[in-house]
Order: structure tokens, then sequence, then C-alpha cells
């Protein structure tokens, strides 16, 4: 039979990139692998438990589901065994061979080849299975998939150099034995001692015992290291943070330990347990909207499956975490939790939970809060739109950049900006650009700027999205410094009232000739509240949408109602003053057009047609010059 021959498979690519990576990178953290294996052997049996939930034969007569680890320390190899679900022969090519997790290609194109930092970026990818070739230089499995014939046993074996065999052999036992020959220098592994007091500190949690044998020469009999309980059917007080972070690890494939948890019992008419955790790093899948997600589920300590999505919504899709229903029925499946108000129920009691330990979070450790932001912030902000339930838990989770520079606050809160208010203002402001740096010189708050007024910053591409759902905050109204009028109530004083309408009444004439001259493509002009520095700006109309969004919604194939913008002028600019004093028609239109077409880019709009928009402005330049060369050439 041809399939049981032997046969040489290469590694795919990015196999190959992140077996040499881990081994450089991961060299002083190199135990993890055993608590890789001892996770994925704690998969295997859990997978099992679950598919006799419909097969019960699967099980035989070995049904007690457990981890071995054996080490014989003269041969220098170390053995990780379950009697779990185990791999068929095309199962072991493809899982011991690739990585299947989407996006893949693109993260490893990402690494910079520095190794420190490529370090970091491996811990949010969790390294699996492979991490065995940190400490091995060469790694036999042998396997057989739960209810196949022994006949259909497998061995898989590689060197780490870019290839792996594959031959069909009998195998006795149901599951998955990985041994590592290990390396000279990693010897220690297969010392006693060190191993169980490795499997403690990394696999306690473990839902399953993990067995090693009695000290001592002849021994033959097994004992349990571990607790072999379930970390989440504990109770809270006798587990240790050191206990809850490496169950993350477990859960998360992370190895980077977690900002925070929450660790719930609900009973009652309706009795579940929840662990949820946030994670201190993005995982460099966060925006693929598509990406797996969720939670692992259990029913009444069986586990059902991995990426539960149906119990967290979309805007919360990177917390990690357990939940253990005792209510679901055992063959639950994704479909049916689709529809079920059992889940339903569930989602919101948990959205809640991860709502209130970020507030927690916010309160309590503000720098871990800050690393949480830069990380998720960008999804948390999704919530404004998708849940407007929680609105109110999630208005006050919102972190700004701000004008404010007075402290090294990096970002501000809502509340903050309330607290900074001045006497009589009314409005949050803020203002939206395609950079933060862009924002912070918008035109549009020179004003508010010189008057002390703090501005919040907003760059992300959903932001306009967001800020256009949001109403007030503790009753006070947003205010986009782009849009309408600029609300200043009672900031503005008798003095400002009285300059306004001089210069509406001394500007009259100029703003006739100027909207003459623009004809349709503005709304209206008139004297500007907002500028000091800038000769002129557009102003959007309240609901009016921003060039930006024109631009994502015809990518997107759909037309945006038309607007026309209000241009506003600053009376006071020499160059206004100037094109005021322009007598001849020809290059009054020129000049009010070259302002018309600077207002637009400041917006962040293209020009229609750039070309025209320069050849404007080298006229003027040519003519300015004309005039210096003749004051030059007049003695
Ligand atoms: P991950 O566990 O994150 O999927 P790994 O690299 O650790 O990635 O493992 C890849 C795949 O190999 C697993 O998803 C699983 O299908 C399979 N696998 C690994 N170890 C075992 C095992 N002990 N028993 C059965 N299948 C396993």
């Amino acid at each position: 039979m041809a399939d049981t021959q032997k046969e040489t498979h290469g590694f795919q690519a990015e196999v190959r990139e992140l077996m040499k990576l881990m081994i450089h990178s991961l060299y002083s953290n190199r135990e993890i692998f055993l608590r890789e294996l001892i996770s994925n052997a704690s998969d295997a049996n859990d997978r099992l438990r679950f598919a006799a939930i419909a097969q019960p034969s699967l099980l035989d007569t070995d049904s007690e589901l457990s981890i071995w680890v054996d080490a014989d320390a003269t041969a220098g190899t170390l053995t990780i065994r379950d009697n779990g679900i185990g791999m068929t022969r095309e199962e072991a090519i493809a899982h011991l061979g690739t990585i299947a997790k989407s996006g893949t290609a693109e993260f490893f194109r990402a690494l910079s080849g520095d190794q420190q930092k490529d370090s970091q970026l491996i811990g949010q990818f969790g390294v699996g299975f492979y991490s065995a070739f940190i400490v091995a230089d060469r790694v036999e499995v042998l396997t057989r998939k739960a209810g196949s014939p022994e006949e259909s046993g497998v061995r898989w074996e590689s060197g780490a150099d870019g290839e792996f065999t594959v031959e069909s052999i009998v195998r006795a036992e149901r599951g998955t034995s990985v041994m590592l020959h290990l390396k000279s220098d990693a010897k220690e592994f297969a010392e006693d001692y060190r191993l169980r007091s490795l499997i403690r500190r990394y696999s306690d949690h473990i839902g399953f015992p993990v067995l090693m044998k009695k000290p001592g020469e002849a021994s033959l009999d097994y004992e349990v290291v571990n607790q072999a309980k379930a970390l989440w059917a504990r109770p809270r007080s006798e587990i240790t943070d050191e206990e809850y972070a490496e169950f993350y690890k477990h859960i998360a494939h992370d190895f980077t330990a977690p900002l925070a948890w929450s660790h719930n019992r609900v009973e009652g008419k309706r009795e579940y347990t929840s662990l949820l955790y946030v994670p201190a790093r993005a995982p460099f899948d966060l925006m693929q909207r598509d990406a797996a997600r969720g939670l692992k589920l259990y029913v009444r300590r069986v586990f059902i499956m991995d990426d539960a999505e149906q119990f967290l919504p979309l805007y919360l899709r990177f917390i990690k975490g357990v939940v253990d229903s005792s209510d679901l029925p055992l063959n639950v499946s994704r479909e049916l939790l689709q529809e079920d108000e059992e889940v339903e129920a569930i989602k919101s009691g948990l959205t809640k939970r991860v709502l209130d330990m970020l507030a927690r979070l916010a309160q309590d450790e503000p720098e871990k809060y800050q690393t949480f932001w830069k990380e998720f912030g960008a999804v948390l902000k999704e919530g404004i739109a998708e849940d407007p339930a929680n609105r109110e838990k999630l208005l006050p989770l919102l972190r700004f950049a701000s004008t404010n520079e007075s402290n090294n606050e990096p970002t501000v809160s809502l509340a903050r900006y309330i607290e900074r208010l001045k006497p009589g203002q009314e409005r949050i402001y803020f203002v939206i650009a395609e950079s933060i740096e862009a924002a912070r010189s918008s035109p549009y708050i020179e004003r508010l700027k010189a008057r002390g007024i703090e501005v919040l910053l907003l760059a992300d591409r959903i932001d306009e999205w967001i800020m256009g759902q949001v109403d007030a905050f503790e009753g006070k109204r947003f205010k986009d410094a782009a849009r309408g009028d600029l609300e200043l109530g009672s900031l503005a004083s008798e003095t400002d009232k009285h300059d306004a309408d001089a210069a509406l009444k001394e500007s009259k004439g100029l703003l006739k000739r100027v909207k003459d001259a623009l004809g349709e493509r503005v709304l209206e002009v008139r004297p500007s509240t907002r500028l000091t520095d800038s000769p002129a700006l557009l102003v959007l109309g309240e609901h009016d949408l921003r060039t930006t969004m024109r631009r994502v919604l015809a990518a997107a194939g759909q037309k945006a109602p038309e607007s026309k913008p209000v241009l506003e002028l600053n009376v006071t600019h020499p160059i206004v003053k100037y094109l005021d004093g322009e007598k001849d028609a020809g290059q009054f239109a020129q000049l009010a057009e070259l302002l018309y077409d600077q207002a637009a880019l400041a917006e962040g709009g293209q020009l229609a047609n750039p070309a025209e928009y320069v050849q404007r402005l080298n006229r003027l330049l040519v003519r300015l010059a004309g005039v210096h060369e003749a004051q030059a050439s007049t003695p």
C-alpha cells in the first residue's frame, strides 16, 4: 500500500520562518515549550470528550483522559502523551506542517528581522507545537485518531531541517505521543524535579491529570502532578495571580501576561461561570472583522468549542476567556447558539462584566489602561455605534488626543475634559482630520486654541461615524469644530459680538464679490469666527458628509447626498485685505478661487483640478515677483 510508505514533505515557508525565529528569539524563555505541548494534549483530550458526547464508543475502554510526561535522562528524551482525539495521516501532514491561521503570510512579512522586536510579535502569534524545536533537535510524533483501527497509526518525524516525514504504523494506543530528542544544552528538561516544578507552574490549571512516574529507580507507577481541576471551577480566593496569568496563556496562545481579568459565577435562574481576560497586546489580525474570535465554550466542564463568538459583541472581539454554562445542552451547535435566548442573556451579562472590568482598570491602573487603549481603543470605539444600550458605560472609557498639553497625559477622558471646561463653555469641541498632527494644526480650531479652549483631536477612520452617533456627555453636547456655528454661547464676549457685527458690515461688499466669483460651489460666504492665522476655510453643515467620508462612500460605489459648504473668510488677514483692494475683476476671481482651493485642501479634500490650482498659484507668484522686480529696478 502506497499509503504506508514513508513520505517526505517540506514545511510551509511560514512554518520554517516561525521555527527559525522561535529557536533564536525564545532562547531565554525555552521552558514554555512544555506548556505549549501540554496545552495541545489538553485540547486533544477536550476534543475527544466532546466527540464522545455524540459517539460514546470513541472512549472505548480507555475513558480516563489524561496526559503523561515521561523523561529519560540517559537517552536525553522527553515524551508528552495524551489519550485524546489523535490525528489521521492527512491531519498530521496538515496540522504539523502548515499554519492554518488566516493572515499568516502577512504576519511574517511584517517581521523586521530585529530579534528583539520580532520575539515580541511572535508572542501574539502563538507558537504551539513548533516550540518543541526550541529544545529538541529531533521530534517524533506517534498518533492514532480516536475510533480508527490500529493499523492507521501515524509516525511523524522531523529534524528541524525544513522537512518532515510521515509513515503509517500500527499503534495500539489512541491519541498522540510527542517525543523530544533534547538538544545537548537542554538536557535539564529530562530532570524529574525540573519537570515537576514546570508542570506545577505552567499547567496546574489544566483540567486533566498530568501524570509522571513516581520518583525511584524502577518505578512504573504514575502520580498526578497538577491540581487537575478546571481553573474557573475553583473558588476565586484560592487562585493566585500567577495561575490566572498562566491559564490565560494556555487559552489565548499568547505568552504575554494579560492586563486584567474578571472571574464570576452566576447562580439562580441561569447558571454559568465566566473567566474573561483583557490581553496586553493586540493580535495581528485584530482589524480583520472575520478573524477567529470569541470565548472557549464549556457546558458543565465539558469543552464544547473554541471561538464561540456569540457570547460577546463584535466590538469586544479582543477579549479572551471561558464561559461554562450549566443550562445549555451538551449537543449545542454554532447554529443553535445563534438564536438562543439563554445565549443572548449570557452575552448581555458578559458585555457588562467586560465594561465594568475596563472601568475598574481605568480607575485603578491608568497606566495599564493606556496600554489597553493604545492596543484596542479603535475597536472598543466601534461599540458606540454598535451597542447604543451600553453607550453610557462606553463613553467614559473613551480616550482622546487633545490640544491640552499642559501636563504629560497622552490622552484625555471625557470626564477630564469636563473638569477643565472654561467658565461658560457649553460644548465639548472636537475636530477630525487625517492624522492627529493634522487635527492639531487644523484651521478649524485656530480661534478655540487661541482662547485656550480644549479641543479633542480625532484621526481614526471610524471617528466620523462614531462621533455622528454621540450626542452629549454629562449634559454637554459634542460639537464638531468644522461644522455650522461654533456655538460659543457665553464664551463669546460682548466685544466679540461687536467685532463680528462690524466685520460683517464692513466686508459686505467683499463677501458678495467672492460669492459671485465662486458661484454655486459655496452656499454662502461669511466672516469667520474660527480663524486667527489662515485666510479662509470651508465650514460644513451640521449633517453634511466630510470629503474623506465621501471618498469612502464613493469607493464603495455609494452616492453621497450633495451638500454645499460655507466659505468663511478671515477678514483681518492680509491676503483677504489685499483681495478686498483688488479692482481687476479677473485678478479678483483668480485669487478668490485660490482661497477656495486652499480651504478645500485644509478640509481634507482633493482638488477637482490640481493642475489648474498650481497654474493659478504660479501666475500669482509671477505677478508678485514682477512687482518685486519692478520695485527693485525703480531707482
Ligand atoms: P494550535 O494549537 O494553536 O492550533 P499548534 O501548532 O500547537 O497550534 O498545533 C497545530 C495543530 O496540530 C492543532 O490545532 C491540532 O489540530 C494538532 N495537534 C497538535 N498537537 C496535538 C495533539 N496532541 N493531539 C491532536 N492534535 C494535535
